[in-house]
């Protein structure tokens, strides 16, 4: 089943939910509530929309007495499983639950001020924000210890809703009675105000759990209300206390009392609580929300403090592992108003946090590690760097600096299920080697052959040297296994980044970077800049065509550079002159027959393997020339292993490129050899240390 999904029709588009718990003593404000209603930066001003709903609920009223039944009244919440829910002794009665009605909906009441809010922003924000904002109302809890709750109406009937002086049906009846009463005082006012920009979505069951007893009978009661509540037209809403003797009463939730359930993961609260996947997938299998929880103090002795930025963060981060920061409607519990307390919070790490909530509820927050947010601490940091190419998948540890601690190799293997599998095996060694050398592990960058969609980190398409390797949602795949950020780059791309940042590249604006492999790889920098094209697919070098009968070419052309010039090209021709006869190699199995085989047979003398060789450089330098009248970069920058080929290779490319290309873009170009030891892997740790902030000019 899926996550309750965003933006319901049914919901008046719900999204993010803000839980704003209200103090009779300190009324919200307009400037208060403009904190939940737009992103504000440095200046206090508003920027941006975010929370779209808005949920009003009181712990207690002014007088004191209690509208909530808390199930961890007692000992509970650091009690870890003891769980008992007790009804108040100093339950609210009528006089409080209007002082509510006011102070939601009064002359000054929070809604006054929330749709002046939303007025306020949209002015300064100067951009719609969709939907009406919806408003959700609790509705406190009728205590069995309110023996006298007033009357509903002058001469009315003092209300009992205890089982003292009557039995439990009428005791129920007398709850379900004042609960029905002050649906219908919301609804009235709420339209009695013709607020500009709210929605009154519905009201919200603040008791978390669901009891019937010899004196209680909350099934009756909720089954009865919520007719009640759908003939208003308005929805039934519930945030039910998570734990394993509670959680059943998620199950078919819909079918029962309410209309919309969130999952509390509640693992903001305890040790020994369950994970965030697992309240992910709980909340999947029953179609609900999920309840983000922070706080910056809680006045509870709470067992998890000083993890309080840790777990946080895995529940932001599951939001995007777990899909439901985008997927799922969610209710953001912050404790005591915390979220505009850490806008301008002394401390970095709250200000930072304020950021990262803002990003969730717009849905572009991006995965974060909790090393980033250790800030000083982190020395050490390294990115686990793959680089997978069509003859070698190579893995290494990188620090930010860009000095490799740590490398292996191993041949790409055939199948799409083989690479995954291997790719993640030697993820999974670099994790292990990390973890031995005390080194914090920042990400996993990937540098991959082939078309990848950059910023959904899915493998697009390839050529034929990786064997169907398309259509891969690669970063979710790892993302999922090792629970640490992940960035993937086409290897072309990834080899640019690290001679921009690294390498040759840092001195100049305009440069191309070959990288010569198993196939032709490539990156372009214009203005210092990455160029990525309009869906990443920019700098396929290797399939510019050089002969327009050439031989096919798995990209769809005919006559590609690669079929020529690469590593596999000269594999396939040498193939070729072995079958003829026309030379001899030490080993001649065609497994055997390879571009470092033919440049041995060369050097040895071989005329035939040296034209072949020859050729090859010729074919590179005549699309080269194309490239240097198109981008008149000041460097062509090769890296890759055919470089091993040496001049046999580089002084026909030279001197095609010279002879070919136009004087001005000749005279400012430099070919050079790339002094970086792996241009792929450094590139892809990169992505992981800048995000892939340096790559995009757009973002
Ligand atoms: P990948 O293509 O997997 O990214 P490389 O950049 O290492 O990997 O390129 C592999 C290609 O380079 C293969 O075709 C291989 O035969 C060729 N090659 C490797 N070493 C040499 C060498 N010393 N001389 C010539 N060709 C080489
Ligand atoms: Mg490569
Ligand atoms: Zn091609």
């Amino acid at each position: 089943m899926p996550y309750f999904p965003q933006g319901h029709k049914d919901f008046n588009e719900l999204r993010h939910l803000i839980l704003l718990y209200g103090d009779p003593a300190k009324p919200w404000t307009r400037g208060d509530l403009r904190y939940y209603v737009a992103h504000l930066d440095q200046k206090g001003e508003p920027d941006d929309w975010l929370f779209d709903s808005f949920l009003f609920l009181n712990v207690k009223a002014g007088t004191g007495r209690d509208y909530s039944a808390d199930i961890n009244i007692g000992s509970t919440m650091a009690g870890e499983g003891n769980f008992v829910a007790v009804c108040s002794p100093q339950p609210a009665n009528k006089g409080d639950w209007e002082a509510l009605v006011e102070f939601y909906l009064g002359e000054h009441g929070a809604l006054r001020n929330l749709d002046a809010a939303i007025g306020e922003c949209a002015d300064k924000i100067g951009r719609p924000y969709g939907a009406r904002r919806n408003v959700v109302l609790m509705l406190p809890y009728p205590h069995i210890t309110q023996g006298s709750f007033g009357a509903l109406s002058e001469g009315g009937g003092i209300l009992d809703f205890s089982t003292k002086r009557h039995n439990l049906a009428k005791a129920t009846e007398e709850r379900l009675a004042a609960e029905r009463w002050l649906v219908d005082e919301y609804v009235q006012r709420f339209t009695a105000q013709q607020f500009k920009h709210l929605d009154l979505l519905g009201v919200y069951w603040m008791f978390e759990t669901i009891y019937r007893s010899w004196d209680v009978d909350d099934h009756w009661l909720l089954k009865e209300l919520r007719k009640h509540i759908r003939a208003r037209g308005l929805k039934f809403l519930w945030i039910p206390f998570w734990s394993s003797y509670n959680v059943h009463l998620l199950d078919d939730y819909q079918k029962y009392y309410f209309d919309l359930a969130f999952l509390q993961p509640n693992y903001m609260f305890y040790k020994q609580g369950k994970t965030i996947a697992a309240a992910a997938h709980a909340a999947r299998q029953r179609n609900a929300g999920i309840e983000m929880e922070y706080y910056l103090e809680l006045n509870e002795p709470i067992a998890v403090q000083s993890e309080r930025h840790a777990r946080f963060r895995e529940y932001l981060n599951g939001g995007v592992t777990y899909g439901y920061m985008s997927d799922a409607v969610c209710a953001h519990f912050q404790g005591a108003r915390a979220l505009q307390r850490m806008h301008m919070h002394t401390d970095a790490r709250e200000r930072e946090f304020y950021e990262d909530i803002c990003q969730f509820v717009t849905g572009t927050y991006r995965l974060k590690s909790e090393i980033e947010e250790r800030g000083a601490e982190g020395i050490g940091r390294v990115a686990l760097s793959v680089d997978l190419g069509g003859t070698n998948l190579r893995g290494a540890l990188i620090d930010a600096e860009g000095t490799i601690h740590h490398r292996v190799s191993e041949r790409t293997p055939s199948s799409k299920e083989e690479i995954l599998r291997r790719l993640k095996s030697t993820l999974r060694g670099l994790v292990d080697e990390a973890r031995r050398r005390g080194a914090h592990v920042h990400g996993i960058g990937v540098s991959t052959g082939g078309r990848v969609d950059f910023d959904a980190g899915v493998i697009l398409d390839s050529t034929a040297l990786l064997s169907d390797w398309q259509n891969i949602p690669l970063r979710e795949i790892l993302q999922l296994e090792f629970q640490l950020p992940v960035s993937v780059d086409n290897d072309g791309n990834c080899a640019a980044l690290a001679e921009l940042m690294l390498g040759e590249g840092r001195a100049a604006s305009h440069f191309i970077t070959l990288v010569l492999g198993t196939g032709i790889g490539g990156g372009v920098v214009v203005d210092g800049k990455l160029l990525r094209g309009a869906r990443n697919a920019a700098a396929e070098l290797g399939h510019i065509s050089i002969s327009h009968d050439g031989p096919e070419c798995s990209c769809g052309n005919k006559g590609c550079v690669e079929l020529y010039a690469s590593g596999s090209a000269l594999a396939r021709q040498a193939k070729e002159l072995v079958k003829s006869g026309a030379i001899r190699l030490d080993r001649n199995s065609d497994q055997d027959v390879s571009a470092e085989a033919l440049a041995d047979a060369a050097r040895k003398g071989n005329a035939a393997a040296q034209q072949l060789i020859e050729q090859a450089g010729t074919s590179l330098g005549i699309a080269v020339a194309g490239l240097l009248n198109t981008f008149n970069p000041e460097r062509i920058i090769l890296s890759g292993s055919l470089i091993k080929l040496g001049d046999m290779y580089m002084r026909p490319f030279r001197e095609t490129v010279k002879e070919r290309s136009m004087a001005v873009a000749r005279e400012t170009a430099v070919i050079v050899v790339s002094d970086l030891s792996d241009p792929g892997l450094l590139g892809a740790a990169s992505l992981v240390f800048s995000r892939g902030a340096v790559t995009s000019g757009s973002s």
